[in-house]
């Protein structure tokens, strides 16, 4: 798995990628919950959205906003089973283990806490 430094130069090439930002919504929620509920919440939906392959809604299981979370996994593609096959080398067929679901986690907190992510106009930047 790449570190999020590394992934965060792949995915600074992709305009789709980059386009997510944290939003002062985002801050707040992160602010009020605290990182270590965030990154609960982030291997929740890894394991309840993401844990194995679904054909039929593969790509629809990620909603774009309600979440910071979301939106870190639509930024660092661990949004679907075919992106987390092309962005993290993991098999989509092949159902996530507890190690897939650290890193991914990591990488989602780390996202979320990077504040080249947050969007420019309106914040202090503060997080
Ligand atoms: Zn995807």
């Amino acid at each position: 798995m790449l570190s999020y430094e590394k992934l965060k130069k792949k995915t600074a090439k992709s305009s789709f990628r980059s386009g997510f930002k944290m939003d002062a919504e985002d801050v707040a929620y992160v602010e009020k919950k605290g990182i270590l509920a965030i990154r609960e919440h982030a291997k929740r939906f890894l394991r309840e959205r993401l844990f194995s392959f679904n054909r039929a809604r593969d790509g629809r299981q990620t909603p774009y906003r309600g979440h910071p979370v979301f939106k870190a996994q639509h930024a660092t593609g661990i949004c679907c089973r075919k992106c987390l096959q092309k962005w993290h080398g993991i098999d989509k067929l092949a159902n996530l283990t507890e190690d897939d679901i650290e890193g991914l986690s990591g990488i989602l907190v780390s996202w979320v806490s990077d504040t080249d992510n947050l969007e420019k106009s309106g914040l202090n930047g503060s997080l």
